[in-house]
């Protein structure tokens, strides 16, 4: 493999980059990779922070493949530049090393309720712009799904230690097991002389199949499984039912413990498989084994009850999924995760803020919601995303959060 400065040198840095453009935060990767092969890695470091707080996350766990290394010009005839690697140590290196500047205070206070991505995202904004954060969490620690959902093997912890540790040092007061929407209402902030209320508190409630055993003793939620593994005993054999990003690292997280089996149990084709390709990959090569065109129609004490599923072509180059009820068969196992996707929680049906069918956040393209002075950012406004997606949905709301304070602070 090659070194890190080996892959800035294969760098080509384009006028026009489309790793740039194809980047949901458009990070400005011909400048840093200029910066980083002249040894001026802080500055690189710092540009990278203040377009994207979360670089050193984002660099880690992004579907590279779909933003900048998909787009990559040298990809075209050989390897892309994996720029993601020097993304990576330069915002590592310079959260390691940052000196907190010396921010003006404002004096205007804003609450911000979740800690994940988005909340993250616009806590280090406000507070670089001088603002006073309170950072209200349901969970005892910061980092949503960097932390209760993504498992360690792919992202280290001590980074959002880091990310606490400076948020801290800039004033940031942090209220952990917290949770909006029960005790302390949105509406119960703004006597208390927040101007402004920012919501990003994720979808965390996991969607049911609705099938017959779901309740049973052996079945168990992927994003209740990820938030602690340790705490659940899956026995020998394991069943995962979905083929997305969730299920692949409850999969993974599951064939860690000693002598167990994992099976996927996907209803449609290997070609249908939403999660990245390349954990795929590392769930096939870890042992994890998939079972595709398979509908999961009962959960049984000792077995998941599936019908075969056929493919249909359609005349018009369309293809439907087609169970076929004949064709029934069980897959032996001891336990069942069932990862078919995440809505968001009922806390925040109180608030009195207008929500889509789906229970999200209904905001404008600035993320207001219908309530004057409550925005909101990240999966509870675009339902499951990625990381990334968030930070770049955050760094607008905070934009415009700034205009509607200067309007109400003057
Ligand atoms: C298992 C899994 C793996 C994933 N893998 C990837 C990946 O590899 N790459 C990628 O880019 N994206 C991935 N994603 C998606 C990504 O994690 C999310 O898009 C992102 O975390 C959304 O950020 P958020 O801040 O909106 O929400 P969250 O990360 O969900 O954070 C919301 C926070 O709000 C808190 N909260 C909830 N309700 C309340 C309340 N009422 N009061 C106070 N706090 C509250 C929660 O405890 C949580 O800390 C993955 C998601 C999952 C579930």
């Amino acid at each position: 493999m090659s070194t890190i400065k080996q892959e800035a040198e294969r760098c080509l840095r384009c006028k026009n980059a489309k790793c740039s453009a194809n980047c949901p935060v458009k990070t400005q990767i011909p400048e840093v990779v200029d910066l980083f092969l002249n040894g001026n890695i802080k500055k690189a470091g710092e540009i990278l922070f203040h377009n994207n707080p979360l670089s050193a996350v984002t660099s880690v766990i992004c579907p590279h493949e779909r933003n900048c290394t998909g787009h990559c010009i040298r990809g075209l005839k050989g390897e892309p530049v994996m720029f993601y690697r020097i993304e990576e140590f330069v915002s590592r290196f310079y959260l390691e090393t940052m000196e907190i500047p010396k921010i003006e205070k404002n004096g205007i206070k804003i609450a911000v309720a979740g800690a994940g991505p988005a909340g993250i995202t616009m806590s280090l904004l406000l507070l670089l712009h001088g603002y006073d954060v309170t950072m209200f969490e349901a969970q005892d620690n910061i980092g949503g799904i960097l932390r209760y959902g993504i498992p360690p093997f792919r992202l280290s912890r001590d980074l959002l230690e880091l990310y606490k540790d400076i948020m801290l040092r800039m004033g940031l007061h942090f209220r952990p097991n917290t949770r909006i929407g029960t005790n302390i209402m949105i509406d119960d902030l703004f006597p208390d002389g927040y101007k402004a209320v920012f919501v990003s508190t994720g979808t965390g409630r996991p969607n049911k199949l609705g099938l017959i055993g779901e309740t049973l003793g052996h079945v168990h939620f992927a994003v209740d499984y990820l938030k602690s593994p340790k705490a659940f005993n899956l026995g020998q054999r394991v069943a995962v039912v979905g083929a997305g990003n969730v299920a692949i690292d409850a999969a993974r997280t599951a064939i860690r413990r000693a002598h167990s089996h994992v099976t996927i149990l996907h209803f449609m084709g290997e070609e249908n498989v939403t999660a990245n390709h390349e954990e795929v990959e590392m769930a096939q090569i870890e042992g994890v084994e998939f079972i595709h065109y398979a509908q999961a129609v009962r959960i049984m004490e000792n077995a998941v009850r599936c019908v075969r599923v056929n493919r249909i072509e359609h005349e018009d180059g369309s293809v439907s999924f087609e169970e076929d009820y004949s064709d029934v068969f069980d897959v032996p196992t001891d336990s069942v995760i069932i990862a078919i996707g995440q809505g968001p929680g009922a806390d925040m049906k109180a608030a009195g803020v207008k929500l889509t069918q789906r229970g999200l956040f209904d905001v404008n393209e600035n993320g207001e919601t219908n309530t004057p002075g409550v925005f909101a950012a990240g999966d509870i406004v675009s339902g499951p995303k990625t990381v990334v997606d968030a930070v770049a949905f955050t760094k607008r709301v905070f934009e415009r959060m700034e205009e509607y304070l200067k309007n109400v602070t003057e």
